[in-house]
């Protein structure tokens, strides 16, 4: 999954719009080291021309945090912004024949539950960690057949 279509799809979910604030809060996200402050954002906006509030770094971060893009952690009474790994997880499915598994990898599969548990009302966090398919193989299927 892409951070920007992550936080895109968030913010539309629920009608929020996705301005040219986010756009530059989000890419500092992208740019900083995975362990970050809130310093580090204002830095990088200011840098690129852009001189914005700390609430407003600070509420846009917390949405952030929301999507599963960052974590928020406190180190010595400090905010510490940790950057969280988006790679599409793999989900299995297993043959109780033969107990071979196959790894099912696929970023649609994931972006379909996130949109149908949205889509009823479900407040996800951002990423669906385990599905487990349990079932028959070809294989083992048709030896019980015989
Ligand atoms: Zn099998």
């Amino acid at each position: 999954m892409n951070i920007n279509s992550a936080f895109e799809d968030y913010l539309k979910d629920r009608k929020m719009f996705y301005t040219q604030v986010r756009k530059v809060i989000l890419r500092a996200v992208e740019k900083s080291s995975p362990c970050f402050m809130m310093e580090d954002i204002l830095a990088y906006a200011e840098k690129h021309g852009m001189n914005l509030a700390k609430s407003t770094v600070y509420r846009n971060l917390k949405l952030m945090c929301a999507v599963g893009i960052i974590e928020l952690k406190y180190c010595d009474g400090k905010c510490i912004f940790q950057r969280k790994s988006l790679d599409v997880p793999t989900y299995y499915i297993s043959c109780h024949g033969c107990s071979r598994e196959q790894n099912i990898k696929d970023p649609d599969l994931q972006q379909f539950i996130l949109r149908w548990c949205r889509a009823r009302g479900y407040a996800t966090d951002g990423l669906v960690v385990k599905i487990d398919v349990v079932g028959k193989c070809r294989n083992s299927h048709r030896e019980e057949e015989k």
